[in-house]
C-alpha cells in the first residue's frame, strides 16, 4: 500500500508504526484501556489514526493509541485491518482524551467515544449520482412538469434528482420518468463542499476605548501560546464584539476557532451578530443537527475546512487540526457540566484543551463563577474588564418585594407593586418579562381531602401539572400521565387542586389583569429548536410581544432593546435545598435576568419578589454590588473548605435493588479513605432518592486543594466490594446534587 502521508511528515513528531510493530488501539468503549494489536505487511500508523481492528468475533473502529505495552503474547495478537480515509486524531485531542480520563475517573474509551462520535465521518463523501439533460435528446412525451425539468436543467448544472425536482416544482417521480426515457444522464458528482470562511477584515463595530483596549489585549494573545483570560462585564458592556476580535486575530493567523455557548439552540441573536461582524456563518455543532450536518461538519473540522465552531459543550471534542483560540461564552453557565455519561466539565476540560494544544481560552461572563474570579486572584488567569454598559445606560434599578408584606391576594402571584409597574410599562408602549423558572402549570397537585401529593412512580418527585397539553409530567424522567379525576388515595372526586405557579398559570393571571397584552410563553417545552427560537427573538425584538413569561431559557444572553421591565416572580426559589453553590447560581440567574431590563434608550427596572428580602443575594442585587457578593461569598467557601478553597469528589450509588445498594453504600463507607484532612462524608439518601427506578445514595468526599484525590478514589472504588447490580457514579468538582 502506497501511503504518502509519511514522506512529509516529521517523524520526530509523530509516533510511527510499521510492518511488524505492536501498536495500543483504543476502543471507543468503556474498557480498561487501549488493546494491543500487530502492524500488518505494508501497513504503517501514526498516532491517533482510525483504524479497524477485530474484536472477539466482529470488527471495531479506534485510534491508534501509542505504542503497545508488550505484555501480550505475540502469538496471541491480532493484526490490523487497516486505516480509515481520514485525518489522524491530532495529537491535543489524544492528550484531552487521556488528561479527560485520568481526572474525572471514566475510562479512556469511554472519553474517546465523545471525540469519534460520527462514525459516518471516517469516510469520504460518497460521490452523488445527479442528472444532466441528455446529448441527445430522444423522443419524448411531453408534459408541462417534463419541460420544467428540462427548461431548468438547461440553465443549471447537474444536480441530484431530489434537488432538481424540488427546484423544478415537480415530483421526483417526474425526473424519474425523464431518466427512463432517455432524456436526463446519470453523472457522478463530488458533493459539495463548501464551508463558508468568515471574513476577520470586514469592518466591526468602532470598538469604544474600554472595549479596544481589552480587545487589544486579547489579541496580543493569540499566538502566543497557553493562557487563560476572564472577560468580566455587565451584561451589554460588548463583551461579545471584544472577543470577536480575538476570533479575528486567530482566523487572520490562518487558525481555527472555537467559541463554546450553553444552549445553542438560543443562540440565534448571536449567530446574527457573527454573520454581521465575518460576513458568514459559522459551523454549528449541538443535539439538533441533522445525521448528514453532523458527519460533514466532524470531517470538515478533521480537514481545516471549518474555520470557526460554536458549539455546546460536545464540540470540545471535535478533531481540530489547527486550533488558534477557544472561547466559553457564560463560563458560569451551569449547563457546561455533563451530568450524565462521562461527568465532565466542559468548561475546566476546554480550558485543559487549550493548555494541550498551546493556545489561548477565554472565558466570558457577566458573572464569572467562583472558580474562575478566584484563579484571577491567584494570578493564573488573567483578566479584562468592561465596566459599563456600551452606550452609557445605567444597568436597572432592582427593587425588592417583601412578599411577607406586600404579597398578592391568596390564589395570585403578582404582587400589587410588580403589577402597577407592569400596567405603566405597557401604557408607554414598552416590554415586559416575568421570569419564573417553573415550566408548567403548577409544580404540585395535591388533594384537599386527604392531603395526597401526586407523585411520580419512579422519582421523588411530584408531577407537574402542564394544562396547555393536558398532562402530568415528571421533569426528571419523562413520566407522563392524564390528570386524574380522582384522588388515587382516598377516591374523592374533584379535590386535587394545584399549589404554586408555573409560566403557564401566570399566563393565566396576566389574561386577568392584562387581557389585551400580547403575551409568550417561553419555556423549554413551548419552544422546540433552533427556528422556533429565532422565531420568537424576532416577534419579540419586532415588537409583536409585550410580555415574555418566560424560564430561563430566557434568561441569557439575549439582548431587547424594547424591554424596560422585569419582574422576578419567586426570587427564592433556587435558595431552598442548601447546596453550598445555591447562592452562587441564584445570584448569577437572578444578574442575568435583571440584565435583560434597559438594554435599549430607556432605562430598566427590576422587581424581585421574595420572602428572604434580608438574603446576601436580594441585598446585592439591590444595591447593584456584585463585588460584595462574590467577597462574601468566597470568605464563606473559604471557611467551609468547600471549592475552590478545597475539593469535592462525589460517589453516587445507584440500582434498582435498595438493600444491594444500601449495602455497596455501607461498603463504600467503611473501606473510605481517611488521612489528614480528608474526609468522606455520607451515605446519605441522594435529594432524588429515587430517579427512573433507581434507588440513589451519596457519598462525598472532601480534600484540601493541594490533593489530588483521584488516585485515592480509584483505589477506594476498586477495593470496595460492589454487587454488579449496583452502579457507582464519580463526579469529580461536583456542580449539582441531584
Ligand atoms: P455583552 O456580550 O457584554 O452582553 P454585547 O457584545 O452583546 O455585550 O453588546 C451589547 C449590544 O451593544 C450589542 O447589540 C452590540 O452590538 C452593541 N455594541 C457593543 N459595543 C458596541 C460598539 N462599540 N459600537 C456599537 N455597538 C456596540
Ligand atoms: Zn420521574
Amino acid at each position: 500500500m502506497h501511503d504518502d502521508r509519511f514522506t512529509e511528515v516529521n517523524e520526530e513528531a509523530k509516533e510511527v508504526f510499521g510492518p511488524g510493530e505492536r501498536v495500543a488501539v483504543l476502543l471507543p468503549l468503556p474498557l480498561a484501556g487501549p488493546y494491543d494489536y500487530l502492524v500488518g505487511a505494508d501497513q504503517r500508523f501514526m498516532q491517533g489514526d482510525i483504524v479497524d481492528v477485530p474484536l472477539g468475533n466482529r470488527r471495531a473502529t479506534g485510534a491508534v493509541w501509542g505504542r503497545a505495552t508488550g505484555e501480550v503474547d505475540a502469538s496471541k495478537l491480532r493484526e490490523v485491518h487497516g486505516r480509515r480515509d481520514v485525518p489522524p486524531l491530532p495529537k491535543a485531542l489524544v492528550k484531552l482524551v487521556d488528561w479527560v480520563s485520568r481526572y474525572t475517573l471514566y475510562p479512556q474509551g469511554a472519553v474517546l467515544r465523545m471525540a469519534l462520535s460520527v462514525p459516518d465521518a471516517f469516510d469520504p463523501p460518497k460521490p452523488q449520482a445527479a442528472y444532466a439533460l441528455a446529448a441527445d435528446l430522444p423522443e419524448y412525451r411531453s408534459t408541462k412538469a417534463r419541460e420544467r425539468v428540462i427548461a431548468f436543467l438547461r440553465g443549471n448544472p447537474p444536480l441530484p434528482a431530489a434537488d432538481i425536482a424540488r427546484e423544478a416544482g415537480c415530483g421526483a417521480s417526474v425526473v424519474k420518468g425523464l431518466v427512463d426515457a432517455g432524456v436526463l444522464a446519470s453523472i457522478k458528482i463530488e458533493p459539495e463542499n463548501d464551508w463558508p470562511r468568515p471574513d476577520p477584515d470586514r469592518d466591526g463595530v468602532t470598538l469604544s476605548d474600554v472595549q479596544a483596549a481589552a480587545a487589544g489585549e486579547l489579541c496580543e494573545s493569540v499566538g502566543q501560546g497557553f493562557g487563560v483570560t476572564l472577560i468580566d462585564g455587565v451584561p451589554g458592556s460588548g463583551k461579545t464584539e471584544v472577543y470577536f476580535e480575538a476570533v479575528a486575530k486567530a482566523l487572520t493567523l490562518g487558525k481555527q476557532v472555537l467559541v463554546m455557548l450553553p444552549e445553542i439552540a438560543l443562540g440565534a441573536q448571536w449567530l446574527a451578530r457573527f454573520e454581521a461582524r465575518f460576513g458568514s456563518e459559522p459551523a454549528m455543532w449541538h443535539s439538533e443537527l441533522t445525521a448528514a450536518k453532523r458527519r460533514d461538519t466532524w470531517r470538515a473540522v478533521a480537514e481545516g475546512k471549518v474555520r470557526v465552531v460554536v458549539g455546546a459543550r460536545s464540540a470540545l471534542f471535535l478533531p481540530f487540526q489547527d486550533l488558534g483560540l477557544i472561547v466559553v461564552d457564560e463560563e458560569h453557565d451551569g449547563s457546561f457540566k455533563q451530568e450524565d455519561g462521562v461527568v465532565y466539565h466542559a468548561r475546566d476540560m476546554a480550558v485543559v484543551r487549550a493548555q494541550m494544544e498551546g493556545v489561548p481560552a477565554v472565558l466570558v461572563s457577566a458573572t464569572p463563577s467562583l472558580e474562575s474570579v478566584t484563579n484571577v486572584r491567584r494570578g493564573r488567569y488573567q483578566e479584562v474588564t468592561l465596566p459599563a454598559r456600551h452606550g452609557g445606560a445605567d444597568l436597572a434599578d432592582v427593587s425588592v418585594v417583601d412578599m411577607r408584606k406586600d404579597g398578592p391576594a391568596r390564589g395570585r402571584w403578582l404582587s400589587p407593586m410588580l403589577a402597577e409597574a407592569l400596567a405603566e410599562t405597557f401604557e408607554a408602549g414598552d416590554q415586559a418579562m416575568l421570569f419564573l423558572n417553573r415550566r408548567g402549570y403548577a409544580p404540585l397537585t395535591l388533594c384537599r381531602t386527604c392531603g395526597h401529593r401526586l407523585q411520580c412512580p419512579r422519582c421523588t418527585a411530584w408531577l407537574v401539572e402542564h394544562r396547555l397539553v393536558g398532562r402530568l409530567q415528571c421533569h426528571h424522567c419523562g413520566f407522563q400521565t392524564k390528570p386524574p379525576d380522582q384522588c388515587p388515595n382516598c377516591e374523592d372526586t374533584e379535590s386535587l387542586v394545584p399549589c404554586g405557579p408555573g409560566v403557564e398559570r401566570l399566563a393565566e393571571e396576566i389574561q386577568l389583569l392584562f387581557p389585551e397584552a400580547r403575551t409568550v410563553i417561553a419555556a423549554s417545552d413551548m419552544v422546540h429548536g433552533p427556528k422556533q427560537a429565532a422565531e420568537l427573538v424576532r416577534m419579540i425584538e419586532e415588537k409583536e410581544i409585550d410580555l415574555v413569561i418566560g424560564t430561563q431559557i430566557v434568561a441569557k444572553g439575549y439582548h431587547f432593546p424594547g424591554l424596560t421591565l422585569v419582574g422576578v416572580v419567586d426570587a427564592d426559589l433556587g435558595l431552598s435545598g442548601g447546596e453550598f453553590r445555591a447562592a452562587e447560581k441564584t445570584f448569577q440567574l437572578l444578574y442575568q435576568v435583571a440584565g435583560r431590563a434597559g438594554r435599549g434608550d430607556r432605562p430598566g427596572r427590576v422587581f424581585l419578589q421574595t420572602y428572604m428580602p434580608d438574603h446576601s443575594v436580594m441585598k446585592a442585587l439591590a444595591a447593584g454590588d456584585r463585588d460584595a457578593f462574590i467577597d462574601a461569598e468566597s470568605q464563606a467557601r473559604e471557611q467551609a473548605h468547600m471549592p475552590p478553597f478545597g475539593k469535592l469528589v462525589a460517589l453516587i450509588v445507584s440500582g434498582r435493588d435498595e438493600a444491594a445498594v444500601d449495602h455497596a453504600a455501607a461498603g463504600l463507607a467503611r473501606t473510605a479513605p481517611r488521612g489528614e484532612d480528608v474526609r468522606v462524608l455520607g451515605p446519605a439518601p441522594a435529594p432524588l432518592a429515587l430517579l427512573r427506578g433507581r434507588h440513589r445514595r451519596r457519598l462525598l468526599l472532601t480534600a484540601p486543594r493541594g490533593v489530588n484525590p483521584q488516585a485515592m478514589v480509584r483505589d477506594w472504588i476498586g477495593r470496595a466490594p460492589i454487587a454488579k447490580k449496583v452502579r457507582v457514579q464519580v463526579d469529580v468538582d461536583p456542580v449539582s446534587f441531584f
